[in-house]
């Protein structure tokens, strides 16, 4: 029986491994833009989408952002992603270990509009430079394994608001102009749907974008903030408590540091 399991197990694992490595390559073989996005681009949100155009003006703003490290950016719809987001602005940081960065074909679609602008605040720029910061900094925190319910959520929100504060620190701007420009880009357009993101019950990964906008006046991840943040996930562990503490608990004009 032990070597039934023992059998069944290591099937598992190498099952894992192969969708794992299939996933990866084919991630790693798109070219900036999947056929799937493309497609979906011209059907439901730009018609005279031309991807050599996008390929030109994303990969010259790309070389404006200096923090990509070795990861690459792809525009498509992961797999665990639903179909309906595909038209939202969202990003992923992908499976771990993979160097990529994921932003869906709404981003594609609305950065291929702002190629065309004559005139333009630059606001979607300076949101993708957020954006992406914010993933790149997800990538260098580890992320919770066993850890379920409330535990769960409340390194979920840490997780977010900390990354929130990278991708402003990366991007050089400040909270106010990032709030400026999520407000006119996301809020303002998806409405309501996005500003309570996240936010109908308490077991959910995301905190609500009202609610990260409101962390951000604390500049950076303070003792208090982390406090509060435990505190309105109904977390009553003190140990648990001063852990999230020494992890996420930044000194000021401290360097990001590597948030677990
Ligand atoms: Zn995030």
């Amino acid at each position: 029986m032990r070597d039934i399991v023992m059998i069944l197990l290591i099937l598992i694992l190498i099952a894992l491994l192969c969708i794992y490595l299939h996933i990866s390559l084919s991630w790693h073989s798109i070219d900036i833009i999947s056929l799937d996005a493309e497609e979906f681009i011209r059907k439901e949100l730009d018609p005279a989408f031309d991807t050599e155009r996008f390929r030109i003006y994303i990969n010259k703003l790309l070389k404006r952002i200096d923090f990509l490290d070795e990861n690459s950016v792809i525009f498509f719809t992961p797999f665990y992603d639903r179909k309906k987001t595909q038209s939202s602005l969202n990003a992923h940081t992908g499976l771990p270990g993979q160097k990529v960065i994921i932003f869906t074909p709404g981003w594609a679609a609305r950065l291929y509009r702002e190629s065309f602008a004559e005139k333009s605040d630059g606001a979607i720029i300076d949101l993708f430079a957020f954006v992406l910061g914010h993933e790149m900094t997800h990538k260098e925190q580890r992320r919770p394994i066993f850890l379920f319910g409330r535990k769960r959520t409340c390194v979920g929100w840490l997780r977010e608001i900390s990354s929130d504060f990278g991708g402003i620190r990366k991007s050089g701007l400040s909270a106010k102009r990032v709030k400026f420009c999520l407000e006119k880009e996301i809020l303002d357009i998806e409405g309501r749907r996005q500003r309570r993101y996240g936010a109908k019950t308490m077991l959910r990964p995301h905190p609500t974008w009202e609610y990260r906008m409101k962390c951000w006046k604390a500049k950076r991840m303070t003792k208090e903030l982390v406090e509060q943040i435990c505190r309105d996930c109904g977390i009553t562990d003190r140990r648990f408590l001063e852990k999230m503490k020494r992890i996420y608990v930044e000194k000021p004009g401290a360097p990001m540091k590597k948030a677990g």
